[in-house]
C-alpha cells in the first residue's frame, strides 16, 4: 500500500482506466480514485473505451471518463482498476503498456500480477473497498461524489449484499459512505429501479433462451445479435440477466452467452460463468483465455453459436 501511495504522491499527471463493458465496480473505482486524486492535486485523465451504462450516468463526476486516448501520452503514471489483466481496458492496452509506471489495483483471484505495483486483494469484495482503503490512507476526504461511486461499486459487485464475496467490509464501508451523504434509495432506484421497455422485453427473450443441459447442472442463456436489434437495447442491458439462470435448482454452473451486439462479427462471443458455490469457475475461464473469480467469471471466444454451445454443454458433463 505505501510504495503505491508514494508512487501516487511522486506523480503529476495520472491516467486512470477500468474494464470495457464496465460494471458498477469499474465505474465506481474509476470515478473515486480519479476524484480523490484530482483533490489530492493531481491532474487525471479518466478514461474507459465503452460508453457508460444507462444506469450509471448518475454517477457525480461520470461526465469527466472520456471514451478516446489524449493525443500524445502526456501522463506518468497509469492506474489500471478492477482489471484481471491489462488486456482488459482494450484498444487503449498497447499504449498504457509503455507508460513509465503502471499501478494494477484489483481483487480478481485471477489477477495476472502485472505493473509495476499492485494491490491485489482477492479477499476485497470489489476493487471500490480497496480505492477506499487507499484514500483513507491518503487522508482524502470523501466528498459525497466519492462516496456514491464507491457504494455503488459495492453494491453492484455484492449483488445488493447477496454474493459470496459479501464481507464485513463491504457493510461498514456503505454505513459509511450513508454517512458522507449518499442517499441507498436514490442508488437504488437509479441503479435497480429505471430501465427502458426494451431491456425488460430483452429480459423476457433471454429467460425464454434458457436450456438446462441433460444432467441438469448447467444453464445456459443466449442472447443474440438479433434480439439487441429487435428491443434496441445493447451488451448493458444484459447486465444481471444471468443470475436468473444462476438461480434454477440444481444448476451448478449458469452460462451466458453473448454475441456481438452490432452484429458485424458473428463469430465474436462474450461468455458469462456463475457458479453456485461449488464449482471454481474463474478456473474454467481461465482455460477459454479469460479469468474473473470463484463465483463469477467470463472469457471472449470466436466460434459459431452452434459449436460454442457444444463447448458449454461439455462442461456439465464434469459436474
Ligand atoms: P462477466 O462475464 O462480464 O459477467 O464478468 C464476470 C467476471 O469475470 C468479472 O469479474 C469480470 O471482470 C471477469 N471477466 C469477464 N470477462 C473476462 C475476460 N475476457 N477476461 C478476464 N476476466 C473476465
Ligand atoms: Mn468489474
Ligand atoms: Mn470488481
Amino acid at each position: 500500500m505505501n510504495t503505491v501511495i508514494d508512487r501516487l504522491i511522486k506523480s503529476r499527471t495520472l491516467f486512470v482506466a477500468t474494464h470495457i463493458n464496465p460494471d458498477g465496480d469499474a465505474i465506481g473505482s474509476l470515478i473515486s480514485l480519479g476524484l480523490g486524486l484530482q483533490q489530492y492535486g493531481k491532474r487525471v485523465y479518466f478514461y474507459n473505451e465503452s460508453p457508460i451504462p444507462a444506469v450509471y450516468r448518475f454517477l457525480p463526476g461520470v461526465e469527466l471518463v472520456k471514451q478516446t486516448l489524449p493525443p500524445k501520452r502526456e501522463w506518468d503514471t497509469a492506474v489500471i482498476l478492477d482489471c484481471g489483466d491489462m488486456e482488459r481496458i482494450g484498444e487503449a492496452a498497447d499504449q498504457v503498456h509503455r507508460s513509465p509506471q503502471i499501478i494494477n489495483i484489483d481483487h480478481h483471484v485471477t489477477n495476472t500480477g502485472f505493473g509495476h505495483y499492485r494491490l491485489v486483494d482477492p479477499t476485497a469484495c470489489s476493487s471500490t473497498e480497496i480505492v477506499y482503503r487507499l484514500l483513507k490512507q491518503m487522508h482524502i476526504d470523501i466528498d459525497e461524489a466519492i462516496a456514491t461511486s464507491i457504494y455503488t461499486g459495492i453494491l453492484t459487485d455484492t449483488g445488493s449484499f447477496r454474493f459470496a464475496n459479501t464481507n464485513s467490509a463491504a457493510y461498514v464501508i456503505c454505513a459509511e459512505m450513508v454517512q458522507c451523504g449518499v442517499d441507498p434509495y436514490t442508488v437504488a432506484q437509479h441503479v435497480y429501479g429505471t430501465y427502458s421497455l426494451g431491456r425488460i422485453k430483452l429480459l423476457n427473450m433471454a429467460l425464454d433462451s434458457i436450456e438446462i443441459s441433460p444432467n441438469g447442472k448447467l444453464s445456459l442463456m443466449t442472447v443474440t445479435h438479433d434480439m439487441f436489434a429487435e428491443t434496441d437495447t445493447n451488451p448493458e442491458d444484459v447486465d444481471g440477466m444471468i443470475n436468473y439462470a444462476k438461480r434454477i435448482e440444481d444448476v451448478r454452473v449458469a452460462a451466458l452467452i453473448m454475441e456481438n451486439a452490432n452484429g458485424a462479427d458473428q463469430k465474436r462471443f462474450h461468455v458469462s460463468l456463475r457458479s453456485d458455490g461449488t464449482v471454481d469457475v474463474a478456473e474454467i475461464a481461465a482455460s477459454f483465455g479469460g479469468g474473473g473469480h470463484f463465483n463469477a467469471a467470463g472469457f471472449g471466444v470466436e466460434s459459431s453459436l452452434k459449436d460454442l454451445k457444444k463447448t458449454i454443454n461439455a462442461i456439465a458433463e464434469n459436474l
